[in-house]
């Protein structure tokens, strides 16, 4: 038998809790739509409306309009128009101009930034090319806490409009692809996204760079992707959050690695329970959003954290983490209401 083929279904009899609806309403603080779940442009919005409502999503944050104007203008035209209340859009830069602008490059990505703003961007959405493939008008990688971009973080902060920035991506894709990689199989599907180093830069120092950025604009508030884009090291995201109030981390796409460490999970939940937002990143799916609020609210054991046929990010299962209510209502809407200015949920 091929490993990929071997599919075992453990035999534990142990409490399986079925989570259908959250047991609070919910904001989605990082997802997208028909940009990366193409799927979605021939549905009616009122039908994603209505899987959004099955989970108890009540407002759910777009960032596709980070990969371009025309994609965010089109977003606004037909989610945001269709229910205001219910989508938050957000903008991004267009990096391919900076040979065209040079060292004011940062200026000219603040303007436009202003008139996304105008058109009713929300926040800006940072894509980790940034730090891996963005280069200037010299070739040279521009680095996360290049100081020729503050003009666009200070105009984030004058909006008070929050940036959501992921740098890096899992550590393993930045390893060597070999026996001891965790992440093989998902590198064997996926193989542009291993930025095996070198020749990328090494994982840690894009990371001390994102802290660096974080420390550098203390009037921004950042909203770390992915737990901070380091999930697999509680400790050292934690570090950071206590070390920059202006921080908060979403915790899209890695109930996988939340979930394999539960005991340093909840003690993180606990300790930053007003810094954390939730985020799916896998579309209006409702499906897959039960298990997070199965991860977030039960004492679970060992299931899987994806509905596929082998889970997408290793073969591991995960445990849940029985937030307390106070701690689950900060995560599930609380901490995002704060952060974008609403005052009740829709
Ligand atoms: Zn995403």
């Amino acid at each position: 038998m091929q490993l990929q083929d071997y599919k075992p279904i453990p035999k534990l009899v142990t409490p399986q809790t079925l989570t259908q609806r959250p047991r609070f309403p919910v904001v989605d603080a990082h997802n997208h739509l028909d940009n990366l779940f193409p799927h979605l442009a021939s549905m009616p919005v009122s039908a994603i409306l209505d899987q959004l409502d099955e989970v108890d999503i009540r407002v759910y944050v777009d960032l596709d309009g980070g990969w371009g104007e025309e994609i965010l203008r089109r977003h606004l035209d037909r989610y945001k128009a269709t229910a205001p209340e219910r989508f938050i859009h957000f903008g991004g830069v267009d990096w391919s101009q900076w040979p065209e602008h040079g060292d004011r490059f940062g200026e000219w990505a603040a303007a436009r930034f202003r008139q996304q703003v105008a058109w009713g961007a929300q926040g800006l959405k940072i894509w980790k090319n940034f730090g891996l493939h963005v280069t200037d008008q010299h070739g040279e990688r521009v680095r996360v806490n290049d100081p020729r971009l503050s003009p666009l973080w200070e105009t984030a902060a004058e909006y008070q409009l929050p940036v959501l920035i992921h740098v890096a991506d899992p550590v393993a894709f930045f390893d060597p692809i070999d026996e001891t990689n965790e992440r093989w199989e998902e590198l064997q599907q996926n193989p542009d996204w291993a930025f095996t180093s070198p020749p990328f830069p090494p994982f840690l120092s894009i990371l001390e760079d994102f802290a660096a950025l974080v420390t550098a604009h203390p009037r921004t508030t950042f909203i770390g992707a992915h737990v901070g884009c380091y999930s697999e090291n509680l400790a050292w995201v934690s570090q950071l959050l206590e070390r920059c109030p202006n921080l908060y981390v979403d915790i899209a796409a890695r109930i996988s690695e939340l979930g394999r460490q539960p005991y340093s999970s909840r003690r993180f939940f606990l300790k930053h329970a007003d810094r954390i937002l939730f985020g799916t990143d896998i579309g209006p799916n409702p499906e897959g959003t039960r298990i997070y609020y199965r991860f977030l609210e039960t004492e679970d054991e060992y299931f899987r954290y994806d509905p596929g046929d082998i889970p997408g990010q290793g073969r591991w299962n995960i445990y849940g983490i029985y937030l307390p209510d106070d701690v689950l209502k900060k995560v599930y809407h609380q901490n995002a209401l704060r952060l974008f200015q609403l005052s009740t949920l829709p």
